[in-house]
C-alpha cells in the first residue's frame, strides 16, 4: 500500500476546520473506510496526491472533466478570459456563444439561463414549472439525485444514500410532502401516481440515465411513457441532465432516447471544470422567467466569464464527430474487462455504460432501480475500492456513483486498470 502520510495529516487538520474534513460529504470516504487522498495536481487521465502517489482517475471531478485534467485548450481559454477580467456581473460575449452552442446541441433547449451549480439549476427549473403551471407537486424517482434543494431531498441517491439519510433534518414536512416518489423504471407506478395526483403535478423530474445510484439505464419505453403521462395531465417533463448532458452524447440522453423534455437541467461538463450549470427549454416557458416574466431567479456570479470560457472550450472539442464513440469504446472495454475478470474469479458483477459514463454492481442480475442497487454487495465494493486505490486506480468512494472516463484515458490506462482489477478480484475471493 502506498504511503499516504501527508494526506492523513492534512485530513486530520481539515477535520478541525471543515465539517468532516471536506466540502461535499461523499469525499470523506465514509462509505469505503480509510481516509481520502488529498489531491495536489492532475494531468490527462491521472491525478497525483500530496504524497506523490499517482492514480488513474475515474471520478473526473464527478463528471466535468471529460477532456481530462489540465487540458491545454481549456487552460488557454481560461488564460485569455482571465486576462480580460474575472467577473463583471454584466453580459459578456462568452455567454452568448455557449448558449448558442448548447441550444444547437439540444434543440429542446430554445432558451436557457446559466447558474452556478446543478442544485441551482434543478431548484430553479422546479420553481419555473410551479410558476407556469400553478401547481405544487413534483414526481421524482427513488435513487435519482437532483441536488440538495429541499424538494429533492426525498429518496435521493448518491451521498444521501451512502450516508443512509432517507430525508434530511431541516427539510420541512410541508415541503417534502409535495414531492412524490416512485421507483425508477416503473412506468406502472408512475402511472398510478398520475391517477392520484396528476392534476396537481407541476412536473416530473428524472435523470434520463440514473447516475447517482450507480449507473442505471432506462428500460425501453420508460422515458417515452413519462412524456405521454405529462402530456395527458398537463405536467411538465424535466430531464435532469446535469450528469448526462454532454457526457453520454452531443445532445445528451434526450438525443439518444429520442424523448423531448419541456425543460432540461445541465451542469458538470458544461462548466469544463469550473462552477457552471444551466436550465433551459421551451421558449414560451423560459419567457416566464424574470426579466421577461414574473418567475424570479438571479445570480451574482451566473454566467461568470471564466466558467463560460472553460465550458465553451470543452464543448468545442466535444462537438467533433466520433468523440462519444471513443468514450463509449473505452467504457465498453473497461466494463467488459471487469466483468470477464470478476467472472474468472467467480465474483458476481454486472456493469452498465453509455458514452463516457459507466457503473458496476457486485450482484448477479442487472440493476433497474434503487432497491436493486441497494441489494448489491457493499462490503465487497468497499474492499474492491481499497484494493484498487492501493494499486493506483481512483474510483468514486461509493457503490452508488457512476464512473467517468475522459478523452485523455488511453489504452495504457485501460490495461493498467484491468491489471489492477485482476489482482483486486483475486484478493476478494
Ligand atoms: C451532480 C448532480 C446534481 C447537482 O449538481 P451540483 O453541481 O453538485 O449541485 C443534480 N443532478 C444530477 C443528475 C447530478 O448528477
Amino acid at each position: 500500500m502506498a504511503n499516504r502520510d501527508r494526506s492523513k495529516e492534512l485530513f486530520k487538520k481539515a477535520k478541525r476546520v471543515l465539517v468532516g474534513g471536506v466540502n461535499s460529504p461523499v469525499r470523506a470516504f465514509k462509505a469505503v473506510g480509510g481516509t481520502p487522498p488529498f489531491i495536489a495536481s492532475g494531468k490527462g487521465s491521472k491525478i497525483t496526491d500530496e504524497d506523490g502517489n499517482k492514480y488513474i482517475d475515474y471520478v473526473g471531478s464527478w463528471g466535468p472533466l471529460i477532456l481530462g485534467h489540465g487540458d491545454k485548450r481549456v487552460k488557454s481559454a481560461l488564460r485569455e478570459a482571465t486576462q480580460r477580467g474575472t467577473s463583471f456581473g454584466a453580459p459578456t460575449k462568452y455567454e452568448v456563444q455557449i448558449a448558442d452552442s448548447v441550444s444547437r446541441a439540444l434543440p429542446s433547449v430554445q432558451k436557457l439561463r446559466f447558474v452556478n451549480s446543478g442544485t441551482e439549476a434543478t431548484m430553479s427549473a422546479l420553481r419555473l414549472a410551479r410558476g407556469v403551471t400553478g401547481r405544487k407537486r413534483v414526481l421524482k424517482f427513488e435513487g435519482c439525485y437532483h441536488g440538495h434543494a429541499d424538494s429533492f431531498l426525498v429518496g435521493a441517491g448518491s451521498g444521501v444514500a451512502t450516508l443512509g439519510i432517507p430525508d434530511s433534518p431541516g427539510v420541512p414536512e410541508e415541503i417534502a410532502s409535495l414531492t412524490i416518489q416512485t421507483p425508477f423504471n416503473d412506468l406502472e407506478a408512475a402511472s398510478r401516481a398520475f391517477k392520484k395526483w396528476g392534476k396537481e403535478l407541476a412536473c416530473v423530474i428524472v435523470e434520463p440515465i440514473a447516475g447517482n445510484m450507480g449507473c442505471v439505464l432506462p428500460v425501453p419505453g420508460f422515458l417515452r411513457g413519462l412524456r405521454e403521462l405529462c402530456d395527458q395531465y398537463g405536467s411538465l417533463l424535466i430531464f435532469d441532465e446535469v450528469m448526462t448532458g454532454f457526457r453520454v452524447a452531443w445532445g445528451g440522453a434526450q438525443k439518444l432516447f429520442r424523448v423531448k423534455p419541456d425543460l432540461t437541467c445541465l451542469g458538470k461538463v458544461i462548466g469544463g471544470g469550473l462552477p457552471a450549470a444551466a436550465y433551459g427549454g421551451r421558449r414560451d416557458l423560459m419567457n416566464e422567467l424574470a426579466p421577461e416574466g414574473p418567475v424570479y431567479q438571479a445570480g451574482t456570479l451566473s454566467g461568470n466569464p471564466l466558467a463560460m470560457a472553460a465550458g465553451l472550450a470543452t464543448l468545442e472539442v466535444l462537438k467533433v464527430d466520433g468523440v462519444y464513440d471513443e468514450l463509449e469504446d473505452y467504457c465498453r472495454r473497461l466494463c467488459g474487462g471487469l466483468a470477464e475478470r470478476a467472472n474468472a474469479a467467480s465474483i458476481p458483477l454486472v456493469t452498465a455504460f453509455k458514452g463516457g459514463m459507466f457503473g458496476f454492481f457486485f450482484k448477479n442480475e442487472i440493476v433497474r432501480n434503487f432497491t436493486e442497487a441497494k441489494g448489491s454487495d457493499m462490503v465487497r465494493f468497499a474492499n474492491f475500492h481499497r484494493q484498487m486505490l492501493g494499486s493506483g486506480i481512483y474510483l468514486a468512494p461509493s457503490a452508488f456513483e457512476a464512473g467517468f472516463v475522459s478523452l485523455a484515458h488511453t489504452k495504457n490506462a485501460l490495461e493498467e486498470t484491468l491489471k489492477a482489477a485482476t489482482e483486486a478480484f483475486r484478493q476478494l475471493r
